[in-house]
């Protein structure tokens, strides 16, 4: 049957009128069933071993286009909306952003199955449903506050699929309830899915906010993402919900692997498991434990679940290494207390160095730990971060296993994050380069044939225009706010984190308004945007937050400063604001403390959209700078070595970094003690500015101050640079056509070829 009599009959059936005479809301509900009769036509991808990709967080973002897009159909009903005078992108408008994840990890983890599907490989995911997501951010007098952000609606893209498995906590079982998400593959005619497991009965909405009864753990298990973890009922919280996703997807491999027709005693011939950060680690204990139930061998269970298990380290950030007491595991899974007892004891007798242990002599249980020990593989996200690893973070386990570990660099989905985000510069792609970009995204090394091709350059700078037009009305429409799209956009869009270094790029800000205020004015106006939700119980995010909406406010009324400089966040920053932002951006922001950022993925989104990198050399940003060379990114900062050597100093607090004394510097003085400068407390909360104020003298974990001046200077000179319309120009082309190295697809390539071993 015909696109357009599909449409016709669906709409027919379900709301008995023709597609054109559908509202937007019928028209994407009866394009969602379309894309879901579709998926359901099609086979999974099959072959000998079979992935699983365990993840706390699936960070989808809308799902329309996507499907539309991996479905070959994006194109056909555009063309068909638009024959009736509607357009697809109001109609995307309508759906709500699934908000499964914080960021990076989780949006990692949708790219992945992206490329799992797209390469036709058999790879599920399995992750949790959370009705209330992360939390949906509002500013109130210049502050976070947090809402729940629900996005279930009757018709969503959840599968119920019938299947449950029981899960027995301490003193009490509760059925997981399986649902699924199709993830059809693109260019292919396969579907993978994304399995996620709800509690029989999720709880209504009877809460004020985010707070909620932690305690109620058979309604509340899956309402939020991450609850609140600042007091034991929040941290046991999340060692239920991890328990409640492994056990549940540990027993659907079991079944599967029988009906399969496969003995459990092949598992490891047959299933991959990769655990994305620790979240998921006690599926290893709890596979052991399954196996054994059903008459496997400790020793013969331990060597199926150690050569089925693989581990990605995300984080060198000690805080956030999971470590739990073992007293919480034996009042969520106390079953599990004896496997992880003999894994521990099977370490210490062939390794007694207590750095290794699974089980330290505090009673906690480091998670990473039972990983590498059981786990057949440990990679890290980009080449400086599993550098890291091997010599100082992991280094003791290294040197025990140094087969185990290897890299695999992220990657992000260009389907999304370019076909589907910027339609018009792919179309100016494919004018260059043909279209096999589009399944290889290598091939946009193409582009560099281009690079003294005045009309393309020129063409390229006029989608940017265009892109940042469409962001100014996006701003305008939700949150009142008037931008100059003629000045140049200066994005930083992540997650707010002292390391990530949200407040250096405030003090630039200050900087650069000092500057006017003193008559010095600049060529060239910038925009200096933010996108950020900081944890609710992080106490110094809320600040930077808070530093960032003040200053937003203090330039906002001032008409000597606001033709110069402009700073603007947005508000509820998710993968939908992401998609517009990204292709409007003419500098990337990717500041972090050299040695902090894992990988980014943001960067890569942004390099492949035409903006040139501002960054230290942390990261993936490492491998950027390679691939572009110097004339076309931005470098600054105090090298990954040299952080890691200030953090092993002599100071009290374990460093030898002394920000007092970076502090004292003029230039930098006047910056931080504008924190606390009668214009900047006329609109802010004393106590929230002073803290952040003298947080910045005297602690500075993250070490703005160290880098804070060479990240000014060497900020004007691209700013400077821009100002050469047609050089720039030739830095964005030069960027694109590099970026091809950052798909997931490549990623994911790899992880087959090195750990998975699919097909
Ligand atoms: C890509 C992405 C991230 C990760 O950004 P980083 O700059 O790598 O931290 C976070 N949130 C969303 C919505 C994203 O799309």
């Amino acid at each position: 049957m015909q696109l357009k009599e599909q449409l016709w009959e669906l709409t027919r059936e379900r709301f008995g009128c023709a597609p054109d005479q559908c509202d937007d809301h019928q028209l994407y509900e009866a394009l969602l069933l379309l894309c879901s009769r579709l998926a359901a036509q099609r086979p999974a991808a099959a072959g000998e071993r079979k992935l699983y990709y365990f993840s706390a967080e699936f960070l989808v973002g809308k799902l329309l286009s996507n499907n539309l897009l991996a479905m070959g159909i994006y194109e056909p009903v555009r063309q068909l909306l638009a024959d009736m005078g509607r357009e697809l992108s109001g109609i995307e408008n309508i759906e709500p952003e699934p908000s499964l994840g914080n960021g990076g990890l989780g949006r990692l983890a949708a790219c992945f199955l992206d490329s799992i599907a797209a390469l036709e490989l058999p790879g599920d995911g399995v992750g949790l449903n959370y009705h209330y997501g992360l939390f949906k951010q509002k500013f109130e007098d210049n502050k976070q506050t947090e809402l729940p952000d629900p996005w279930i609606e009757r018709d969503s893209w959840l599968i119920p699929t019938g299947k449950s498995f029981e899960v027995p906590f301490g003193g009490f079982d509760l059925k997981a309830v399986q649902y699924d998400i199709a993830i059809p593959g693109a260019g292919n005619p396969c579907v993978n899915r994304l399995h996620l497991f709800d509690v029989e009965e999720p709880a209504a909405q009877p809460w004020i906010g985010i707070r909620f009864d932690k305690g109620d753990i058979a309604h509340n298990l899956t309402s939020f993402l991450y609850p609140d973890d600042s007091d034991e009922a929040g941290r046991l919280l999340r060692v239920y919900q991890q328990y409640f996703m492994v056990s549940a997807g540990a027993q659907l491999i079991l079944a599967e692997l029988e009906e399969r027709g496969y003995g459990l005693d092949t598992l490891a011939d047959h299933v991959a498991i990769q655990i994305n950060d620790t979240h998921p680690s006690m599926v290893i204990p709890e596979l052991v434990r399954l196996l054994v139930e059903r008459g496997v061998s400790v020793n013969r269970a331990i060597d199926q679940v150690s050569r089925t298990c693989a581990y990605t380290n995300h984080t060198i950030l000690a805080e956030a290494l999971e470590k739990w007491p073992l007293s919480f595991i034996e009042k969520v899974a106390p079953q599990l207390v004896p496997v992880i007892r003999e894994l521990d004891r099977r370490v210490k007798e062939i390794c007694p160095d207590p750095r290794v242990s699974i089980l330290d002599d505090r009673g906690l249980v480091h998670m990473a730990h039972m990983d590498i020990h059981y786990g057949f593989s440990v990679n890290g996200v980009a080449a400086l971060h599993t550098e890291i690893l091997k010599n100082s973070e992991l280094k003791p386990f290294y040197e025990l296993y140094p087969k185990k570990f290897n890299n695999k660099t992220n990657g992000v989905t260009f389907r999304r994050w370019l076909e589907a985000c910027n339609p018009n510069l792919s179309a100016l792609i494919d004018d260059c380069i043909g279209t096999s970009w589009r399944r290889d995204a290598q091939k946009l090394e193409g582009l560099l044939a281009f690079q003294e091709d005045d009309s393309v350059l020129k063409r390229l700078l006029e989608v940017k225009r265009d892109k940042k037009d469409e962001l100014c009305r996006a701003f305008f429409a939700r949150q009142g706010v008037e931008l100059d799209p003629m000045s140049l956009f200066d994005i930083q869009i992540k997650r707010l984190h002292e390391y990530k270094r949200q407040q250096m790029n405030a003090l630039y800000i200050i900087y650069k308004y000092l500057e006017i205020k003193n008559g010095r004015l600049p060529k060239q106006p910038v925009t200096v945007i933010f996108g950020a939700k900081a944890a609710p119980a992080y106490v110094m995010a809320k600040h930077i937050i808070h530093l960032i909406l003040c200053l937003r406010e203090l330039i906002e009324s001032d008409p000597q400063v606001r033709p110069w400089l402009q700073a603007a966040m947005v508000e509820n920053y998710n993968v939908s604001w992401a998609e517009r932002l990204i292709p409007a951006c003419d500098i990337s922001e990717q500041i972090s403390l050299a040695s902090k950022e894992a990988s980014g993925t943001g960067n890569m989104k942004f390099m492949a959209n035409g903006a040139v990198t501002l960054g230290t050399m942390d990261g993936a940003n490492v491998e950027i700078a390679q691939l572009v060379g110097e004339e076309n990114i931005y470098t600054f900062g105090a090298s990954s070595d040299r952080v890691i050597q200030l953090y092993q100093g002599s100071e009290p607090d374990g460093r030898s970094y002394r920000p007092m004394d970076l502090y004292h510097r003029p230039n930098v003085e006047r910056l931080v003690d504008f924190l606390v400068s009668p214009e900047l407390l006329g609109v802010g909360d004393p106590v929230s500015l002073s803290t952040l104020w003298r947080d910045m003298k005297t602690k500075d974990w993250f070490m703005a101050l160290l880098d804070v001046e060479d990240y000014i200077a060497v900020k004007e000179q691209a700013i400077a640079d821009y100002g050469d319309r047609m050089s720039w120009a030739r830095k964005m082309l030069i960027n694109i056509a590099k970026s091809g190295y950052f798909s997931s697809d490549r990623t994911i390539r790899q992880y087959n070829e090195d750990i998975w071993h699919l097909k």
